[in-house]
């Protein structure tokens, strides 16, 4: 941190906020890219590199603009405890989370269901990349039963690229965009909002956010 660091935060949460309301006023999907990210922070701490809880902060925003179910998909490769944290007691807003296990900040288990709307997919690094998209995918369509999302938000982090310093998922630029139009297949009138997140090999994480947004657009 900075002394300019929650200047930053505050800024890229006004991002956020300006992406939410873009998207839900029917004008197209949007991305955040913002810095720093969002998904480690809880309502009193900050972790992770992260100081305010973009995701939630986008998930509140949209139900103040009606869209009152939110379903967030987070495919960074750590687990987005501050999220789940600040979400897991409210049954609006479904959460899935893919990532590696074990690895920082060690939640994120299983078993952790919240109100039943908490979908925690920890797996190992190395897996071939598709065998990720493939669980990721599943678990989205399990948390899709008897929940149609008004607004879908991704927790975008690119550490989850194969090469990244900190994780040690496969995948490559063609499998965000894969998801993205997944996601799209199975929600097709749903606005979605991505969000940066992590990603620690720059060049790695434009090629990751390029396919996301040319999927996204
Ligand atoms: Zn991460």
């Amino acid at each position: 941190m900075s002394e300019s660091s929650y200047a930053a935060a505050e800024l890229g949460a006004g991002a956020v906020l300006a992406a939410v309301r873009h998207a839900c006023s029917g004008a197209g999907n949007a991305f955040a890219a913002v810095r720093p990210p969002g998904h480690h922070a809880l309502a009193d701490f900050p972790m992770g590199f992260c100081l305010l809880a973009n995701a939630v902060i986008a998930a509140r925003e949209g139900q103040a603009l009606g869209r009152e179910r939110v379903l967030i998909v987070d495919w960074d490769v750590h687990h987005g405890n501050g999220t789940q944290a600040l979400v897991e007691q409210d049954p609006s807003i479904r959460f899935v989370s893919l990532h590696q296990w074990p690895l920082y900040p060690g939640t994120g288990a299983a078993d952790e269901r919240g109100v039943g709307n908490v979908f925690n997919l920890p797996r190992p690094p190395g897996l071939p990349p598709g065998q990720y998209v493939a669980d990721l995918m599943a678990a989205v369509d399990t948390a899709l039963q008897g929940f149609q999302p008004d607004l879908l938000l991704i927790s975008a982090g690119y550490d989850s690229m194969r090469g990244d310093p900190l994780g040690g998922f496969t995948l490559e630029p063609e499998h965000y965009a894969e998801l993205v139009g997944a996601l799209r297949d199975r929600c097709p009138a749903t606005p979605i909002v991505g969000l940066l997140e992590g990603g620690y090999a720059p060049e790695l994480l434009a090629e990751g956010v390029i396919a996301t947004l040319q999927a996204l657009v």
